[in-house]
């Protein structure tokens, strides 16, 4: 029997990336859920090749555009909003979860296939970084089992022991190491930086990525978030965690045992790789992938990050070390400042400062259950719009 998959965010770079790996394997899986938040036509698109049986668009105001555009032949059902996916989550033929939306918007969903018990691969990593202790105590609660889709924790848990379950204290470990591109501006000077254009900061040297990830990346935001996503996923300090620039993106992340041995994971930079880990797991799925070669590559480069030129790996460092609601108001504030660059109202260099701004400025607030995680994150967000606003 094949096994049923939402796809949380199909039309999105991972989305694209998760069909693939099922159309690839059709005698093992199918899809069951689809999810979009406005691209209707790529929706319909994916309606039409893989016949779900549930449809849902998380943007209600295109609900009459999408039942007018749905392929005849679709016999299945269609439902509308954020709450709507997170019930979609929890449906009986639902075996597996791919949380591939981007941002804070997916943290409702995510949580829900959590607590229903769900096999949950997770891309969306700003969820766990927003609500990563109420994540990990629910899986606990419901028997969940987290696998990791960002390449950095896949790899780390390709490297740890086979039944390692997300969550465990890992035995015998010395310190995880996360490897970072360094960008489209690891070796940019601060100036050019200051004028840098989205389509520039969008242009990643080695991964293809949606919008959001792709600036986060050259702000190394992406990897503080990483890092915060490690804390949770592993059960360690972020003092345990090291991150190293590695600008031919071939070893994927790193772990040391107390023994002084480092496991690494390699391959190519094609994230249909953790995907197919991830949703084969604990097989292996055979994939038509470009294979790493190590002679083609020749060398492999490692540096320390340069902390002055990106503050951003600095400022999740130390919202993971105070805990509580910081990385919610970090990532928050970043989505923010993400998406004011990318719509030419603020400066590359303003992203960083803009975050900084906020987690000096709004105290901090316990958190004990979702909804306290989103009322500080309707705070933050409308904070730095305003501060947004203070600056043009
Ligand atoms: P994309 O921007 O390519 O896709 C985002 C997806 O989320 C789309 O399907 C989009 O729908 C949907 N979406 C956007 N806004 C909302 C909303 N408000 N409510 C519900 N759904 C929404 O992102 P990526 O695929 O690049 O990234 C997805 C996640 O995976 C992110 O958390 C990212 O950090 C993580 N990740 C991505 C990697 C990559 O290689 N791309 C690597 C590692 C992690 P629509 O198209 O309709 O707007
Ligand atoms: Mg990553």
């Amino acid at each position: 029997m094949t096994r049923g998959v939402a796809l949380f965010g199909a039309t999105g770079s991972i989305g694209e990336s998760t069909l693939s790996v099922i159309r690839a394997h059709p005698e093992r899986f199918h899809l069951d859920v689809v999810s979009a938040h406005a691209s209707i036509e790529k929706l319909v698109r994916i309606v039409d090749e893989f016949q779900p049986k549930h449809v849902v668009l998380t943007d209600p105001a295109g609900a009459d555009e999408l039942l007018a555009q749905l392929p005849h032949h679709f016999k299945g059902s269609v439902s509308f909003g954020e709450a709507a996916l997170a019930e979609a989550a929890t449906g009986a033929d639902v075996d597996v979860v791919m949380a591939a939306i981007v941002g804070g918007a997916g943290l409702l969903s995510t949580y829900a296939a959590v607590k229903a018990g769900k096999v949950v691969c997770l891309a969306n990593k700003e969820s766990l970084v927003m609500g990563g202790e109420l994540m990990m105590q629910a899986a606990k609660a419901s028997g969940a089992s987290l696998i990791p889709i960002d390449s950095e924790h896949n790899a780390i848990f390709q490297c740890l022991p086979m039944g390692y379950a997300a969550g465990e204290e890992i035995a015998g470990l010395r310190q995880l190491i996360l490897t970072c591109s360094g960008g489209p501006f690891r070796t940019a000077t601060t100036a050019s930086m200051q004028s840098a254009t989205p389509a520039e900061a969008i242009a990643h040297p080695n991964w293809s990525m949606g919008q959001k990830i792709s600036v986060d990346s050259a702000t190394l935001m992406n990897k503080g978030l990483e890092l915060i996503e490690a804390t949770h996923l592993f059960q360690v300090d972020q003092s345990a965690i090291e991150v190293v620039i590695h600008p031919e993106s071939a070893i994927h992340s790193m772990v040391e045992y107390a023994d002084g041995s480092m496991l690494a994971q390699l391959g190519s930079a094609d994230m249909r790789i953790p995907i197919a880990h991830a949703l084969g797991y604990p097989e292996r799925l055979a994939m038509d992938v470009e294979r790493l070669s190590l002679s083609a590559l020749g060398s492999m480069h490692f540096d320390p990050v340069d902390h002055e030129k990106f503050p951003a790996l600095g400022l999740a460092r130390a919202a993971s070390e105070a805990g509580g609601d910081r990385p919610v108001v970090l990532n928050a504030a970043n989505e923010i400042a993400v998406d004011a660059f990318l719509h030419a109202r603020i400066g590359f260099m303003d992203i960083s400062p803009l975050v900084d701004q906020c987690l000096n400025q709004i105290a901090s607030q316990p958190i004990s259950c979702l909804e306290d995680v989103l009322t500080i994150d309707r705070i933050v967000r409308q904070t730095a719009v305003e501060l947004i606003g203070e600056r043009a």
